[in-house]
This record gives C-alpha cells, sequence and structure tokens, in this order.
C-alpha cells in the first residue's frame, strides 16, 4: 500500500502547515481535503445552488472542472485560491459538508491523490473515514484562542479584514458543527496519535510528527 500519513483536527489546528511542511519533507503528495469542501461551497454557491441541496452541489461536483498547480488551485481556467479562504466559504463549506450526498461526491477524487511515493492528507475525516488504513495519523488540536490569534495574523498579512472575536466566535460554531454531525464527525480515529500544539512552533510539530513516522 502507497504510505500515507493523515493530519486531522479543528479549524486553524494548524493542519495545513504542518500537513503541507511534512510533504515537502518527505517528497510526498499533499491533500488538502478541506480545499475541496471549499471549491464545492463557492462553485454551488456561484451556481446559485441552496447550501441545504446535498443533490444539487453534488451535481455541480461533478461537473467542476479542477487543477491543482502546487498550492494554486484553479476551477475551469479561474484561479480560485485566494477566494476559497473567505470566511463566507469557509463557514458555507463547513454547512454542506454535514450533507452524506456532498461528501460521498468527494469520496473518489479524495482516494485519488493517494499516489506513490506517499501522501500526507489534512482534514477532519482523514483517518477515520477516507484513509482507515493510513500508517501514521495525527490529531491535531490547539486551543481557541491561540487558533483564532492565529487566523487573524494569516487574514492581516494578506491585507484582508479581520475581527479576533468574531473570528473565534465563528470557529467554534464550525468545530462545534463538525464534531457534532451525523456523517463522519470530527473527532480523533481510534488509533491517532494527539498532538497539541498550542505552545509548539511549526518546526517542533514537524520533527514530532517524523519522529513518530520513522517508528
Ligand atoms: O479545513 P478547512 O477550514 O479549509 O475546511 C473547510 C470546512 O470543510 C470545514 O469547516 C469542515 O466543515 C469541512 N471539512 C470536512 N472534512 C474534511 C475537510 C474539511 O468536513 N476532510
Amino acid at each position: 500500500q502507497v504510505p500515507v500519513i493523515t493530519i486531522d483536527g479543528p479549524t486553524a489546528s494548524g493542519k495545513g502547515t504542518l500537513a503541507s511542511t511534512l510533504a515537502a519533507a518527505l517528497g510526498y503528495h499533499f491533500l488538502d481535503s478541506g480545499s475541496l469542501y471549499r471549491v464545492a461551497a463557492l462553485a454551488s454557491l456561484q451556481a446559485g445552488v441552496s447550501d441545504s441541496d446535498g443533490p444539487g452541489i453534488a451535481a455541480v461536483i461533478a461537473t467542476l472542472r479542477l487543477r491543482f498547480d502546487g498550492p494554486r488551485l484553479y476551477l475551469g481556467d479561474t484561479e480560485v485560491s485566494e477566494e476559497l479562504r473567505r470566511e463566507d466559504v469557509g463557514s458555507r463549506a463547513s454547512r454542506i459538508s454535514a450533507l452524506a450526498d456532498v461528501r460521498a461526491a468527494l469520496y473518489a477524487l479524495q482516494v485519488s491523490f493517494r499516489r506513490p511515493p506517499g501522501l500526507v492528507a489534512d482534514g477532519r475525516d482523514m483517518g477515520t473515514v477516507i484513509f482507515p488504513d493510513a500508517q501514521l495519523k495525527v490529531f491535531l488540536t490547539a486551543s481557541a484562542a491561540t487558533r483564532a490569534e492565529r487566523r487573524h495574523k494569516q487574514l492581516i498579512s494578506k491585507g484582508m479584514p479581520s475581527n479576533i472575536d468574531s473570528l473565534r466566535a465563528d470557529l467554534e460554531a464550525r468545530d462545534a458543527r463538525d464534531r457534532t454531525r451525523a456523517i463522519a464527525p470530527l473527532q480523533p480515529a481510534e488509533d491517532a496519535q494527539l498532538l497539541d500544539n498550542s505552545a509548539q512552533a511549526v518546526e517542533e510539530s514537524v520533527a514530532v510528527v517524523l519522529d513518530w513516522w520513522a517508528k
């Protein structure tokens, strides 16, 4: 089996940074599964489909023309990487991700990222649903205050508007929805290693996971 490392955890826990750094260090492919939910949110919004219409959004997903170019994501000929980071797109992604039709429509696409020499995949259900046989599963957490602070800095550095209190409220609402949804709820896989990075620099978390991987 092609090796897979899964990194799951709540919003803004640093999954993306950890996963992409690990992928680069190991020469593996990288899957940011949240970006697929965000693309589905953006495309279905543009198509005028309601955020509670699972079959309608699944139909939009089936016709998506997605292209990945390193960290850039194209929808048709348009680069949408920036738009995908919008808070309204993220919160719509969170709402539609509770729909079974949407999760099913994105399943095969996610699995297709598992190619030699290996994959690092980040999301909410990478270790529980998409890659249950992953060789290493990490569940990454950080306090809500730390996560809101990080997201705030990210947005400010990109010149985007940001309010730390509303960010924190939004990420807590999103996590509550992800944790309590009926399908693929956010929770550690039984065999996941737990890592709290509230007080860790990225390099420290990377070193911890590389050490687990070497064992
Ligand atoms: O990780 P990110 O914030 O980009 O993901 C956007 C939303 O997509 C999350 O709030 C979550 O509800 C959903 N998601 C999911 N399963 C994944 C990845 C993301 O349900 N594997």
